[in-house]
């Protein structure tokens, strides 16, 4: 059978009304949050910055949320505990090298940044796909070719850059997964293009990291069977694959040769609204507890109208044990909750069995607690 007499999958016969080459772009951010740190304080400028929990001269708690360049530099990386981040910060300076700058975050700001660059895609772009604050995919099949493709993602990254003063990197391939490995193969401020037929070859020399999904864990039992890159691991049979992994074996083995056939879909974005809060130090006293939940509702509430929404119909609270134990419970109702006293009424009323001995009989210290809204209205 002829390639173009193929039947199309249910999912593409929408969109491809002829056996069309699939292109698809990823654009994502550069150090989102710490950039616009630095385009709104033109003294942190060039400074390495840190987003994330307040380090608290070494005894913080929390994760860095993002690192700017200049603060990879020394070492420092999204997820690691702000305390590495700080000891990380004094050895650069012992060095000789600038004071890191830590900072909160503004997330108001880092989301209202976030919407106007989706918006940029999306008025460019048929069928776009939000995958993060700071990272969206596009289906541009439409324009026809590599070529054109190129062209409509470089106005793209060049409007983003005119309106938000933010570079992003942006990657071009056949699929979701190239793409996304295209995005981040030349960050900061990168474009990469993979063609359909490059994309064994590009990705060949990449460690295994580069494939999403591919953490630490299965890093390390990769290494264990004496595979590093993707030509590596695209050497394995499947079988053997399989037997080692499950499941994902067999993801991995479509991995390594680029093969992914998700759509890009404008998904249901999840709308919803949500804080936490770590304690300075583990807490058991209740009346602590109640009182920061309270104040985790309103600061989420205030959001929530600024954001233009009325109310909300579920609450789904967070609570985080000193043992890293993490539990949500939720509750929805069928009149919206319009005022922040009603909302944290649910709240409270959810989270006092992991006060006593309904859901805490070991009364175990609370680390976090967390409050996210949902089905905004
Ligand atoms: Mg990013």
């Amino acid at each position: 059978m002829l390639a173009d007499q193929l039947p199309l999958p249910y999912n593409e016969h929408k969109r491809n009304t002829s056996m069309q080459k699939r292109i698809v772009a990823h654009f994502d951010m550069d150090a989102f949050f710490a950039a616009i740190e630095e385009r709104d304080n033109p003294r942190f400028r060039g400074m390495p910055i840190v987003v994330g929990a307040d380090p608290q001269r070494g005894s913080g708690r929390g994760v860095v949320s993002t690192a700017n360049y200049a603060a990879r530099a020394f070492g420092i990386g999204s997820a690691m505990p702000i305390t590495r981040a700080w000891k990380l910060a004094q050895l650069a300076q012992q060095r000789g090298e600038p004071a890191t700058i830590f900072l909160p975050g503004s997330w108001r700001r880092y989301n209202e940044s976030s919407d106007r660059i989706m918006a940029i895609v999306k008025k460019l772009t048929p069928m776009m796909q939000q995958r993060s604050v700071d990272e969206a995919y596009a289906d541009i099949s439409h324009v026809g070719s590599t070529e054109a493709a190129t062209a409509l993602a470089r106005k793209i990254k060049e409007e983003i850059a005119a309106t938000e003063k933010l570079t992003c990197s942006v990657g071009i391939g056949p699929n979701k997964l190239v793409a996304k490995i295209a995005s981040d193969f030349d960050k900061p401020d990168g474009f990469t293009i993979v063609d359909e037929s490059a994309v064994e070859q590009f990705l060949a020399p990449l460690p295994v990291r580069a494939i999403p999904g591919i953490g630490p864990k299965t890093e390390e039992r990769l290494k264990e069977i004496g595979v590093a890159t993707i030509k590596d691991l695209y050497r394995q049979s499947e079988n053997d694959l399989i037997e080692k992994f499950g499941s994902w074996g067999e993801e991995l083995y479509r991995k390594a040769r680029g093969l992914d056939d998700r759509p890009v879909m404008e998904e249901y974005v999840r709308k919803s609204i949500g804080e936490q809060q770590t304690f300075p130090k583990d807490v058991s006293d209740a009346g602590v507890v109640i009182q920061t939940m309270s104040e985790v509702v309103r600061s989420v509430f205030s959001l929530l109208q600024d954001k233009g929404y009325t109310g909300a119909r579920t609450v789904v609270i967070t609570v985080r044990f000193h043992d890293f134990e993490t539990i949500s419970s939720m509750h929805t109702v069928k009149e919206t909750m319009v005022d922040s006293l009603t909302v944290e009424r649910e709240a409270i009323r959810l989270l006092l069995p992991f006060l006593d001995m309904r859901r805490n009989p070991k009364k175990k210290p609370l680390r976090l607690v967390g409050v996210r809204l949902e089905k905004l209205e």
